[in-house]
């Protein structure tokens, strides 16, 4: 059987499917092309491009299986791929520890100073006076989604000496035993929590899930983090919140626009970003590529 591998995964990945198949790589070609090309195929590997469309799957007559390497399946025609019974594999369990850990260096670097600290000693300054951060120990961290990277958080979390408190659609109260989180409302999250991290999927339910009010609720010293997804949180909410120091501080991996050039945002000093760098580990493009070789061996 024969595997068309149409964007950039791991090495590991690719020796792992070559142990059974033919594979042939050809990354993010034009959709034409992958018309083209697909119909030789049995299984085809995409990560978040290329885009796999309804001409494409209908173009890959013997096609039983497409493979997304990472999260979110937008790319990819599902109701076509149902129609023809082609399955629709992806790994989202690879990243889970990777974004998990970018949230507490994020959350250290803004309660720490540390881009303050490193910039201004690169200006030949020694300002410790204004350079006094916030220890975590003791602090309590409201996870809003407490699903598979919520619960990463919730396990380094108590490696800090932090309280967990989750808010969740779904409880899983084994999870939640699992590292000692207790579930809360929303509202309660917002209230209580000195950290609050949002590890939801962006969904109508959950698009601008923290507005205005939900700003109003929180602790004058909150830290908010999002490494989920940009639309989640309404930027210009959170624009004014920390214009008129509501909370503390605020540490974004994620946009609603991507990458955010000229958003207001990044004109704050009580922030600390990252470029959608949540799964950019070693470790997770690894495993992203591995898992889903077996995925497509295990349809197959
Ligand atoms: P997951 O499905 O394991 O967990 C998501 C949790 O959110 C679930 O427990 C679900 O019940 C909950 N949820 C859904 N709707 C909700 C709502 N309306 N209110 C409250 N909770 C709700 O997903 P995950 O693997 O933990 O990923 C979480 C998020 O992280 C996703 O948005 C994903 O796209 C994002 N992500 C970001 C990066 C990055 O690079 N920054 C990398 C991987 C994943």
């Amino acid at each position: 059987m024969k595997i068309l591998v149409a964007a950039r995964i791991s090495e590991e990945g690719i020796k792992k499917l070559k142990e059974k198949y033919e594979v042939e790589i050809m990354y993010n070609p034009e959709e034409s092309e992958l018309v083209e090309k697909i119909k030789d195929f049995d299984g085809l590997v995409v990560r978040s491009k290329p885009k796999v469309t309804r001409k494409v799957i209908e173009a890959g007559k013997k096609l039983k299986v497409i493979g997304r390497a990472g999260v979110g399946l937008d790319n990819i025609d599902l109701e076509t791929a149902k129609e023809r019974g082609i399955k629709v594999v992806n790994s989202p369990n690879a990243s889970s520890e990777s974004v998990a850990e970018l949230v507490f260096a994020l959350v250290l670097a803004l309660a720490r100073k540390v881009i303050k600290a490193d910039r201004s000693l690169r200006d030949n300054k020694w300002i410790k006076k204004d350079l006094r951060g916030i220890e975590l120990a003791g602090k309590t961290i409201g996870i809003i989604g407490y699903g598979r990277i919520g619960a990463h958080v919730a396990k380094i979390g108590n490696g800090f000496d932090m309280k967990s408190i989750a808010y969740d659609v779904i409880i899983n109260e084994e999870l939640a035993k699992k590292y000692g989180v207790v579930y809360k409302t929303l509202d309660e999250v917002l209230r209580e929590s000195d950290i609050i991290t949002l590890h939801v999927p962006l969904l109508p339910q959950t698009k601008h899930m923290i507005g205005e009010e939900q700003f109003k609720m929180m602790k004058k010293t909150a830290i908010l983090v999002n490494a989920s997804r940009g639309g989640t949180i309404d930027e210009k909410a959170l624009y004014n919140a920390l214009k008129n120091n509501e909370i503390y501080g605020a540490c974004l991996d994620v946009f609603e626009n991507e990458p955010p050039f000229d958003n207001p945002l990044l004109e704050l000093e009580n922030t600390v970003f990252t470029q959608h760098l949540g799964a950019n580990t070693n470790e997770a493009q690894t495993k992203a590529g591995i898992i889903i070789a077996e995925e497509i061996m295990r349809i197959l």
